[in-house]
C-alpha cells in the first residue's frame, strides 16, 4: 500500500485534535490513536498503520454494498461532474432522470422519485408528505405517524421522534408530537410482548399494531413507518404472516404504508428491496445507504402516483410539495447510483447476497454447538446477526462490555464487525454482520473464524 502522505503521525494528531467522530466517546483517544482508514479494495480496507482488515460491515454502517475501489463508479462521477455538477430546485438533470427511470423499473406500483442526501432526510420528506396530505385531503385529520419500537429512522429531531431505540433518544427531548409507538415483532423475545412464539406469532404481533390504531382512532393516523428487517434495533426479522397482516391493517384503516429501506434497499437482503421479499406493496419507500454504496451522498423518497397526485393542484398556491433539498440537485448521486445498480445486475449480486447470506447463517448456526453464549442467529441475505446471552435458558443478554470486548477482539484480528442496539441501555448484545454483496465463501469463513476465536477467548 502506498500512503499518500509522508507523516502518518501528523494525520493522526490532526484527527485527534480536530475531528469530532460520530457515535463514540473521545476519552480513549487520550491514550489510544484514532484509527484512520486510507484505502479500500473489494471487501478489504487498510488503515494508516498499514494493517489490513476484512470489512464485515460494508463501511461500518451497512452502506458499501458493491465493495470498495470501484473505478467504474468513480470514472462516471468524474466525467459527469466535469460536464455538469449541480443545479438545485426546479430544473432537472440527465442522471437524475435516468436513475429515476431505472429505479422505478425495479419497483412496480411506485412511480415518483424525490431526491435528497441522507436516510434521515428522505424519511423527513416522507413524514412531511404524510402531514401535508393530512391537511390537504383529510382536513387536518390523519396526521399521526406510527413507528415501531426498536426501529430507527434517522438522527434529526423528527426522525428521533419516530425512533424506537430509547438509548438514542435519551437527552434529546422534547420531541415532535404526532408520532405514536407500536410494538416490535422479535419472536426470540415474544414474552416481552406478552405473546407466545411459534405458529400464529406473526399475525398476533401485527395485531398489536391494530390495537394501537383502534386506541388512537383510525381517523387520526396517516401512515405506518417500518423497517423491513429492523437493523440497528437488534436485527429483527419479521415472523411468518407478519407483513401480510400489516398490509391488511393499513388497507383496512386507510393508512399509508411507508417502508424505510435505508438499510435493506439495493440488495442487502437478497432482493432489490426488502419489502419485495415479503410480498407487500408500499405507498412510500425511502432509501439511502446502498443506493450509491457511499460513492456519493444520495437518498430517495419514492412514492406511488396516487401519493404524488395529491400534490398536483394548480388552482391553489399551496398545492405542491413545498420542500427542497439543495444537494438533491447534485449529479454525483444519481450518476453513482446508476453505475452501482448496473454493477449489482452485471455481477448478479442479488443472488450472491441470498446464497452467501444463507451460508453465513449456516456458519453462525454451527457456532451455536460450540458457544452457548449464542442464543439466537437471525437475519436475511447478507445482513445477519447473533444475539449473545449469558444463559440460553433465561436469555439474559450478555453485558455490553463483554460484547464490546468480542467486537474489539475481532477488530484486533483484522475483522471489522459490529453490535446492534437492543434499545435498552447497556444491552447492545447482538453481533451484526453485513459484508459487501460481493462476499465469497472464503471471506465469510475468515469472518466467522475471527468470531469463533473471539467467543472462545471471551468464554
Ligand atoms: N433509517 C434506517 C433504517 C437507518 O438504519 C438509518 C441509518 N443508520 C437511517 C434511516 C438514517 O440514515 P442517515 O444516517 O443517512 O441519515
Amino acid at each position: 500500500m502506498n500512503l499518500p502522505f509522508n507523516d502518518p503521525s501528523k494525520i493522526v494528531e490532526a484527527d485527534r485534535a480536530h475531528v469530532w467522530h460520530h457515535l463514540i466517546q473521545h476519552k480513549p483517544f487520550e491514550t489510544v490513536d484514532p484509527r484512520i482508514l486510507v484505502e479500500g479494495k473489494g471487501m478489504r480496507v487498510w488503515d494508516i498503520t498499514g494493517k489490513e482488515h476484512i470489512d464485515a460491515l460494508s463501511g461500518g454502517v451497512w452502506t458499501v454494498n458493491v465493495g470498495y475501489g470501484r473505478e467504474r463508479i468513480a470514472d462516471a462521477v468524474r466525467d459527469q461532474l466535469v460536464k455538469f455538477n449541480f443545479f438545485g430546485g426546479v430544473l432537472g438533470t440527465i442522471p437524475g432522470a435516468q436513475f429515476a427511470e431505472r429505479l422505478i423499473e425495479k419497483m412496480p406500483g411506485l412511480s415518483r422519485v424525490y431526491y435528497a442526501n441522507s436516510g434521515s432526510e428522505a424519511n423527513e420528506k416522507a413524514f412531511k408528505m404524510v402531514r401535508q396530505i393530512s391537511h390537504r385531503v383529510h382536513g387536518g385529520k390523519k396526521g399521526k405517524i406510527l413507528y415501531r419500537h426498536r426501529d430507527y429512522h434517522g438522527t434529526t429531531i423528527a426522525c428521533l421522534s419516530a425512533g424506537g431505540q430509547d438509548e438514542r433518544n435519551a437527552e434529546y427531548g422534547p420531541f415532535t408530537p404526532g408520532f405514536v409507538r407500536v410494538p416490535h415483532c422479535l419472536e426470540y423475545r415474544a414474552h416481552e410482548l406478552g405473546l407466545e412464539p411459534g405458529p400464529g406469532f406473526g399475525e398476533a404481533a401485527a395485531n398489536q399494531i391494530e390495537e394501537v390504531i383502534l386506541r388512537e382512532g383510525p381517523d387520526t393516523i396517516g401512515a405506518l413507518c417500518l423497517e423491513p428487517v429492523t437493523a440497528g434495533g437488534g436485527l429483527i426479522t419479521p415472523p411468518d404472516g407478519y407483513w401480510e397482516r400489516v398490509q391488511e391493517i393499513c388497507r383496512q384503516y386507510d393508512i399509508l404504508l411507508h417502508i424505510d429501506e435505508v438499510v435493506c434497499g439495493l440488495g442487502r437482503i437478497g432482493t432489490w428491496f426488502g419489502y419485495q421479499k415479503y410480498g407487500v406493496q408500499p405507498d412510500i419507500v425511502t432509501m439511502a445507504k446502498g443506493v450509491a454504496s457511499g460513492y456519493a451522498a444520495i437518498s430517495c423518497c419514492v412514492t406511488t402516483e396516487d401519493v404524488f397526485e395529491k400534490f398536483k393542484d394548480d388552482t391553489d398556491r399551496l398545492g405542491y410539495f413545498r420542500d427542497i433539498s439543495t444537494f438533491g440537485g447534485c449529479t454525483a448521486g444519481p450518476t453513482a447510483a446508476l453505475e452501482n445498480m448496473a454493477i449489482i445486475e452485471d455481477e448478479n449480486l442479488l443472488d450472491n447476497s441470498a446464497t452467501m447470506g444463507a451460508y453465513l447463517h449456516e456458519r453462525l448456526t454451527d457456532l451455536m454447538d460450540k458457544h452457548s453464549m449464542i442464543g439466537d442467529v437471525r437475519g436475511e441475505g447478507l445482513f445477519r446477526g447473533a444475539e449473545l446471552v449469558t444463559d440460553r435458558e433465561t436469555r439474559e443478554p450478555l453485558p455490553e462490555k463483554q460484547v464490546g470486548a468480542i467486537v474489539a477482539d475481532c477488530m484486533a484480528q483484522g475483522a471489522i464487525i459490529g453490535a446492534t442496539n437492543r434499545s435498552v441501555p447497556g444491552k447492545n448484545n447482538t453481533l451484526c454482520l453485513s459484508p459487501a454483496l460481493i462476499a465469497t465463501k472464503d471471506d465469510i469463513d475468515e469472518i466467522v473464524t475471527a468470531i469463533d476465536g473471539a467467543l472462545t477467548r471471551a468464554a
